[in-house]
Order: structure tokens, then C-alpha cells, then sequence
């Protein structure tokens, strides 16, 4: 074969790095035809003028550093998702203290952070399952000095799986309170009857917040707002944090991984401009997603791990840049309205 003697002349480490067919062999899959490669997603009723203009709004909107987001949320995922389950594997991360009392104690696939306060913990997500949660979330709290029995709140951004999937093994361990938006709620009690979720316990119904209300856990307040879209009651969260003693305002939105159907893009458009408006009011500066590929996570921890004295903090966007982030998954919203042939 081709690849295999070009493999052969130039070492072992090309033939590790070149061959998608030994990939495809460690995950258990036959090496298929490549007329059987996956095809970009098909659009048949696409509204081309439209997915054009709305893309073009979008590519203005985020310049050249936010590229990588409206490639992503535009393109990569809709079109090419193949490419982001690649990405978005579950492995191992390195924990990583992100702010004076924000730390990132999640894994590759999906994220999870806790916000220390002066009366204990709150967790935002808790992984795929209780296996991940006991040995992927717990051990790197651990690793950063934090005790899973401190969290007094689990805070669930939306009830998909891999947000949920932890929380009822947390909840009985830890005995901290679980909170969601209620339309999540009744997602999670419901369940899933098929797919890798379909065997999650549900958590006990601790707390339902609702939109505009606080949170205060000692000296700490999170403002929690409904921003529906991915799913109905998704969650988001705006609060202050510390980088080195200096004040930033967090903008954590539970629902970038985009709307998945016409309902949810359609309710993600509207939700997305009043998210704008609300992080402005609040002044949010900071980005804070809920899986790593949806805000670069991983990359920006690794800065911050080997930050110089001096060096700025790379979840600190900004505040215009962050209103210009809002406003691309608003944007690729419309894009894929576009494609699916529909108007706002
Ligand atoms: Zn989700
Ligand atoms: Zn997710």
C-alpha cells in the first residue's frame, strides 16, 4: 500500500501519525471503502442566498479572533460533525486553577468547573456518568487541593447526559444540592430511552431556579438566566471572579452547543440577543463554555499554566470581543435556519 511504504521510509512515528486505518483498528472499527468515508451533512432544502448572507454576517462579526468559534458553531459542527466527535474524545485533561477561585476539573469531551466561595463549593456539570464523575472529576478536585465534600451546590447547565450524568452519584456522596431550570428537570425525569444515556439515574430534585434569580453561597452571588436554545431549560450563569486579586465578570452560557432542531434554533436566536444585552448590562468580559471546543478551553488552560508574570488571563475576552462572541452563535443560528430552508 501507498501509505505503508511511505510510512516504511520515513519512520515509525509517521506510520503512527498517517494511518487513519490503525486509528480506525484501535477503536474496534474495520478500515472501511472510502466511497464509504462519512459525507458532509446534506442540506437539500437550503436556502443558499440566505446561508450566504447570514455567514457573511457572521465571518464580520468575528473577525479574526474569533474565527475558530464561527468556524466551529458555523461549519465544522453542522456540516462536518464527524470532525468534531474526532475532537471532542473523552480523555483525560489536566486540572487547571483558571481564576483566584474557578477551577477546571473536567475531561476533553466535556467540561466541568468549580467556584470556590467562603461557605464551600459549587460545581457546574458533572460528566457522562458516576464512573467519570469518581475517576476523572473527583481526583483532579483533589489534584487542585479542593474536597469534593465541600460542594454544596451542583449546578446543572442543561439536561443532556453528559452535563447530568454525574449528579446523582455526587448527590448521594456529597449531599450537596442539585439545581436546574425546571423545563430540564422534567428533560432528565423523563430520560433518554435509547443511546449511550439511556441508563443515567436521574438526581433528586433538589432546587429549581428560575430565570433572573440569585444564587449566594457566602461571600459569592450568581446570577442564573433561562437561556433556552439546546435545550428548553438551559441555564446560564454571570459572576464575578478574581485573576490575582483583579475583578472580571464571568459570561457562562450552557447553551453553545447550539440549537438542534427548528424549535431550538429558533428559540436560540431571540435567547442569544437577550443574553447580549444581559452580559453587557453585567459587564461580562470573561467566556466560560461548557465543553472545551465550544471556547478553545483547553488551549487557553495550557497558557495559563505557563503564563509569565504579567501575562493576561486568555479567558479575559473582553467585553466587546465577548458581545461579538454572543452574537456569532446567534448568527450560526440563522446560518442553519438557512440551511434547513426556513426564515427567522
Ligand atoms: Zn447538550
Ligand atoms: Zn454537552
Amino acid at each position: 500500500m501507498k501509505r505503508a511504504s511511505l510510512a516504511t521510509v520515513a519512520g515509525v512515528a509517521l506510520a503512527v501519525l498517517a494511518s487513519p486505518a490503525s486509528l480506525a483498528q484501535e477503536a474496534g472499527r474495520a478500515p472501511r471503502a472510502a466511497a464509504d468515508y462519512p459525507a458532509p451533512t446534506a442540506f437539500p432544502k437550503a436556502n443558499e442566498a440566505a446561508v450566504a448572507t447570514h455567514l457573511s454576517a457572521a465571518r464580520k462579526i468575528a473577525g479574526a479572533d474569533l474565527f475558530a468559534d464561527m468556524a466551529h458553531r458555523c461549519i465544522i459542527s453542522p456540516v462536518y460533525p464527524v470532525r468534531v466527535r474526532g475532537i471532542q474524545y473523552d480523555g483525560k485533561i489536566t486540572p487547571t486553577k483558571v481564576f483566584d477561585q474557578f477551577y477546571s476539573v473536567g475531561q476533553n469531551a466535556v467540561s466541568a468547573y468549580v467556584l470556590k466561595t467562603s461557605a464551600g463549593l459549587i460545581l457546574f456539570d458533572t460528566l457522562d456518568n458516576a464512573d467519570e464523575a469518581e475517576h476523572l472529576l473527583v481526583p483532579n478536585m483533589i489534584a487542585l487541593g479542593l474536597d469534593p465534600k465541600q460542594i454544596k451546590y451542583i449546578v446543572l447547565t442543561h439536561g443532556h447526559g453528559d452535563h447530568y450524568g454525574g449528579a446523582d452519584w455526587l448527590q448521594r456522596t456529597t449531599g450537596a444540592k442539585v439545581i436546574a431550570a425546571a423545563a430540564d428537570w422534567a428533560m432528565m425525569e423523563k430520560g433518554s430511552a435509547s443511546g449511550p444515556f439511556k441508563d443515567l439515574v436521574t438526581p433528586k430534585r433538589d432546587m429549581v431556579i428560575a430565570d433572573g434569580q440569585t444564587l449566594t453561597l457566602g461571600d459569592t452571588s450568581i446570577r442564573f438566566y433561562v437561556t433556552p436554545g439546546h435545550t428548553p431549560g438551559t441555564l446560564s450563569a454571570i459572576f464575578a471572579v478574581t485573576d490575582h486579586g483583579q475583578k472580571h465578570i464571568v459570561g457562562f452560557n450552557g447553551g453553545t452547543g447550539g440549537g438542534r432542531d427548528e424549535a431550538g434554533l429558533r428559540a436560540s436566536i431571540p435567547a442569544f440577543g437577550r443574553w447580549a444585552e444581559l452580559t453587557k448590562a453585567a459587564g461580562v468580559d470573561t467566556l466560560i463554555a461548557n465543553h472545551p471546543l465550544h471556547a478553545e478551553t483547553l488551549e487557553r488552560e495550557e497558557l495559563i499554566r505557563h503564563a509569565l508574570p504579567g501575562d493576561p488571563n486568555p479567558f479575559v475576552i473582553g467585553a466587546d470581543t465577548y458581545q461579538r462572541y454572543v452574537r456569532v452563535q446567534q448568527e450560526c443560528a440563522r446560518v442553519q435556519l438557512a440551511r434547513m430552508g426556513l426564515t427567522e
